[in-house]
């Protein structure tokens, strides 16, 4: 557990409908005292080690203030905070502070679950003088993890905005997408519907060790091939691609023939980034998992939260020949919307560069 963890793991032992279900109130439940709204704390076999934070929303829509680093101007919805899909590297973990939680084992296992969003959400909506253009889903926490299934807030979500004409965009890593499917082309009738797959690691093994809530990446791939088989475009983030663990060339190519291989739309490649808090833990679960690589990844990111330049060029040498080989072109210097098509699948590409040399760095 990181030592700022402040669980909130003592909350009652409650279970779902079926089994034995009680009601707690807020104010019962030392640590939560942050968390608004909260109806009650439930823990169930089905989900050993998780307690979900049942609370009534006040608001669905966020608006992301212009100074945000990846969506300026953007709206988002996130009916879940916290996400079992429990990624080292997620850049999410430190909203999870401003519930009075850590961002280590408490964002993986204290989840708040917005249960009225899509009913609030269709209330914000109808009294809106001016809609939003777009919402994104997907841009904190992912919005079809394990939780999804037994909540199901997502087709009230996506009916409450093909309703009010909004567009929007999905980013997930869970397959449970799968289930929303229909709904989501009977949603692109109506507004623009933009879906996207995270895909970082189809090494098994390193995919457990990293994002071990997470379904296997052939499980992603098929959803993408399920998702273009509907008719619906998909973009797949390779993201975030890690230094000595996924970046070398044969790794690149790996990933991206595989995602060529599942129909994808385009690819959107990026590298780990570390924010404060984020880079302490991933630190320490690559000076315990991979030693080796501890020396390497203080050096690339010795400046901050992004990688060094010269480590980035490096990458950029390798990623460049491998997106032209499978048929996918490179992105822009800047990321303004998660969607906008870097990477969009070229036709008269330019010609296959030759593979790039080895990485260097370790
Ligand atoms: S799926 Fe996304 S939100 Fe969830 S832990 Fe992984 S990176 Fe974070």
């Amino acid at each position: 557990m990181n030592p700022s963890e402040n669980s909130a793991g003592a909350a009652a032992d409650i279970r779902w409908s079926g089994q034995r279900v009680d009601a707690v109130e807020a104010g019962a439940l030392p640590g939560l005292e942050r968390v608004s709204g909260l109806v009650r704390s439930v823990r169930t076999p089905e989900f050993a080690g998780i307690t979900f934070h049942e609370v009534l929303a006040k608001s669905a829509l966020n608006h992301v203030p212009d100074t945000a680093r990846m969506l300026p101007g953007e709206w988002t919805i996130n009916p879940y905070r916290g996400c079992s899909h429990a990624c080292i590297y997620c850049y999410a973990r430190p909203t999870h502070e401003h519930l009075g939680m850590g961002l280590g084992t408490d964002f993986e296992t204290q989840i708040v679950v917005k249960t009225n969003v899509a009913e609030v959400l269709r209330t914000e909506l109808a009294k809106k003088r001016t809609l939003p253009d777009r919402v994104a889903l997907g841009t904190n926490t992912d919005p079809y993890q394990r939780a999804e299934g037994r909540y199901r807030l997502m087709p009230g979500i996506i009916e409450a905005l093909a309703g009010a004409g909004v567009d929007f965009s999905i980013l997930t890593k869970g397959s449970l997408i799968r289930r929303d499917l229909d709904l989501l082309v009977q949603a692109s009738r109506k507004v623009d519907v933009q879906l996207g797959l995270s895909i970082a690691v189809v090494d098994d093994e390193l995919q457990h060790l990293m994002e071990p809530g997470t379904p296997s990446a052939s499980a992603r791939l098929a959803t993408v091939r399920a998702i273009r088989d509907a008719g619906l475009d998909c973009t797949v983030f390779a993201a975030p691609f890690l230094p000595g663990l996924t970046d070398s060339a044969e790794q690149i190519d790996e990933l991206l023939a595989a995602i060529e291989g599942a129909g994808a739309t385009n690819v959107l490649p990026t590298l780990l980034y570390l924010q404060p808090g984020v880079k302490e833990l991933y630190l320490a679960w690559v000076d315990r998992e991979h030693p080796h690589l501890s020396a390497g990844y203080r050096r690339i990111y010795r400046d901050g939260t992004r990688a060094s330049r010269e480590y980035a060029g490096e990458f950029h040498a390798r990623l460049r020949p491998a997106m032209l080989r499978h048929g996918f072109r490179l992105p822009g210097p800047e990321v303004h919307d998660l969607f906008a098509l870097h990477g969009r699948r070229g036709k008269g590409s330019e010609a296959p560069a030759p593979r790039a040399a080895a990485p260097t760095l370790f």
